[in-house]
């Protein structure tokens, strides 16, 4: 059974976290979208309604399922018995912050992680954007599923 843990805030899913996810299940038995929450962060959606988004994203795909976690995201991905750490990259911030993150995860718990590029129309979105854009009272349907 090849498993992968997606993890992230979530506030809100985006369409660039579905294209990730979608692109990734033909690699994958199963995902579990997971939720890592950070008690000392806040967050504009509560936790239930970022679930809820997520579900209703991927209702009906057998292969997804939603979950939250507090601690290290590498004690879930064993908890959950997944081997695989799933992420996005959209450009080089990105691939920066997330090198060292991946390396001490295979280093220190076996847990290798896996990217995927953005498609290229996704390449904007981002949750902080549909944060800023939902913060000033803007119209941000065309970002999120
Ligand atoms: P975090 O708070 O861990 O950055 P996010 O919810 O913002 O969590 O993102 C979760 C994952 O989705 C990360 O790997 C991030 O790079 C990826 N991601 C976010 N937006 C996009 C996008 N537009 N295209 C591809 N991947 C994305």
């Amino acid at each position: 059974m090849r498993r992968a843990v997606f993890p992230g805030s979530f506030d809100p899913i985006t369409l660039g976290h579905v294209d990730i996810v979608t692109r990734a299940l033909p690699l994958f038995d199963e995902i579990i979208i997971a939720i890592g929450v950070n008690a000392n962060k806040s967050y504009m959606w509560p936790l239930d309604e970022r679930i809820e988004k997520i579900e209703a994203a991927f209702r009906g795909n057998t292969k997804v399922t939603v979950a939250s976690y507090e601690g290290l995201t590498a004690n879930f991905c064993k908890e959950q018995q997944a081997q695989f750490i799933l992420r996005g990259l959209r450009n080089t911030t990105d691939f920066n912050y997330e090198q060292t993150i991946a390396q001490a995860n295979e280093k220190v718990n076996g847990v290798d992680s896996i990217f995927l590029i953005c498609s290229p129309e996704f390449s904007h979105i981002s949750s902080s954007i549909v944060r800023d854009i939902a913060r000033n009272g803007g119209d941000f349907a065309s970002l999120i599923p």
